[in-house]
């Protein structure tokens, strides 16, 4: 059997979409499934929906959530087409380059052999016959498009000129897709389409069909909006007698109303799932639930990427639409992040701590992780959890504090007491403060809970924290010291 191979073609116009991520994530799995290859490739033939530095945010994007290909574009190659690049991302690979600005030759080259085989000509119609031609068809209420004025003109070589492609009349096109099964046109919609432009740039058509046939792709995973650009596609595999790969149009990623899953339903790009504190892993899996399924009746929704490499088969890709829920995502996050070595976490949650103005100390970190670990959904639900530790003064609730029959003189008693405890333990560690603070509720005659509300507001100055003694242990024993005795003061 020949080499499996996928590519996932984007075009840099903007920031990597969810939906991209899906498609790039099928393209591996399918491929590496199969032993085979994925390839990046990037498609920026049209210039006018170039945007700058999107080459670089697209390759950071898909290596920040863990998809890598086998094949792409080097160092270097994308360096010429993105003078933002800073480097590091460059893959390389026999069939460089991969990027589609540094393969006009080919294209050129194409499209003069569709010429020879009389299935294309050139075309040097001004953009005012065409729109005169436009305004005839709609007047006539006819299918708007070329009408093919040039196809017998024998159009020179050397004046400017489009490439078009002499769409047949009365011929039907079936694709066997891989996921829709057969799809059928009885008669293709397009006029004469053009292949290649008057500065030499392909449109997508030509430009994808050379491509996939160079770099041997042999299965086309795409989103289902270009099924209709199919039957070309087919067409052109089959004048230039190339093979065509096997397609698959992946159904499309639906928000919980089922329309198209868009910026009205909530994020769609793959940088706002990072900045909101999703991790990689959960997204991936996530991801891999729309559309595809494990099987009939499987429960199992968590899987790594070696599983689902190893599971992952087209005939179980449905055909529907994959309904893409913000809830189910945040809650499969949170159980990834449960699932997270402590220290890992404590990594993933440094960004964030930083990016709230939090100078994070390593070892108050390291202490309280483990006692949030459990709470969080979004890495970021760790910022007011945690920030009491980080910061050199704190806000206390006081109101909060001065509750069901606490009054100022008993709080103050408390703090100083607890302060003084604390003050003179020799190990300070959870097991001793929460003895000493036990202790004192009975010296006190005072519930646990009341004597712990003082001490919570008092040292972290909020009443929902990470369980008190960890808390206090975390802050450690001079800051808890200092912050006991200050809310003395405070209370006169
Ligand atoms: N460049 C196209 C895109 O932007 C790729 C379509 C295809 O996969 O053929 O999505």
């Amino acid at each position: 059997m020949p080499e499996i191979r996928t590519r996932f073609a984007p075009s840099p116009t903007g920031l990597l979409h969810i939906g991209g991520v899906r498609t790039a994530l099928f393209e591996i799995l399918f491929a590496h499934h199969h032993g085979g290859k994925a390839i990046l490739r990037i498609d920026d033939t049209d210039r006018t929906r170039l945007v700058p530095g999107a080459i670089q945010s697209l390759i950071e994007d898909l290596s920040w959530v863990g998809l890598h290909f086998d094949e792409g574009p080097s160092d270097e190659e994308i360096a010429r087409a993105d003078e933002g690049y800073q480097g590091g991302f460059g893959i390389g690979g026999a069939a460089a380059p991969y990027v589609q600005s540094q393969r006009l030759g080919r294209y050129k080259e194409t499209a003069e052999e569709l010429i020879r085989l009389g299935v294309a000509y050139r075309c040097d119609c001004t953009s005012e016959r065409l729109e005169k031609e436009r305004e005839e068809q709609t007047a006539r209420k006819e299918m708007v498009g070329y009408s093919g004025y040039c196809r017998e003109r024998n159009v020179a070589a050397d004046v400017p000129h489009v490439v078009r492609f002499k769409i047949p009349a009365d011929r039907a096109v079936v694709l066997a897709d891989a996921v829709k099964g057969e799809v059928r046109w009885d008669q293709i919609i397009l006029r004469d389409p053009v292949l290649l432009k008057s500065d030499n740039f392909p449109t997508y058509h030509l430009a994808t069909v050379v491509d996939d046939h160079d770099m041997r792709i042999s299965h086309v995973l795409r989103a289902d909006e270009w099924l209709s650009t199919a039957p070309l596609h087919l067409l052109l595999f089959e004048a230039l007698g190339w093979e065509a790969p096997v397609f698959a149009h992946l159904p499309p990623v639906l928000g919980t109303d089922g329309k198209k899953l868009s910026k009205r339903h909530g994020a769609t790009f793959l940088s706002s799932f990072r900045e909101a504190g999703y991790l990689p892993e959960a997204i991936l899996n996530f991801m891999a639930l729309i559309g595809w399924s494990p099987g009939e009746g499987e429960q199992q929704e968590i899987f790594s990427m070696e599983e689902l490499t190893r599971r992952f088969t087209l005939d179980r890709v449905n055909n529907a639409g994959g309904v893409f829920s913000y809830e189910k995502l945040k809650w499969m996050n949170g159980m990834y992040i449960r699932a997270l070595a402590a220290e890992d976490l404590e990594g993933r949650l440094r960004p964030f701590l930083a990016g709230a103005g939090l100078a994070v100390d390593g070892e108050k970190l390291r202490r309280i992780v483990p006692h949030i670990q459990q709470r969080l959904e979004l890495l970021p639900d760790a910022i007011p959890l945690v920030q009491f530790l980080f910061q050199a003064k704190i806000e206390r609730d006081m109101a909060s504090m001065l509750k069901k029959g606490m009054d100022a003189a008993k709080a103050k008693e408390i703090c100083l007491r607890a302060a003084e405890a604390m003050g003179a333990m020799e190990t300070f560690d959870t097991p001793s403060i929460e003895a000493a603070l036990r202790g004192m509720g009975e010296q006190l005659g005072l519930q646990a809970g009341a004597v712990f509300t003082v001490v919570r507001i008092a040292v972290t100055g909020q009443k929902v924290t990470p369980p008190l003694f960890e808390s206090v242990y975390a802050l450690g024993q001079k800051e808890a010291v200092e912050r006991l005795r200050e809310t003395a003061e405070l209370l006169g």
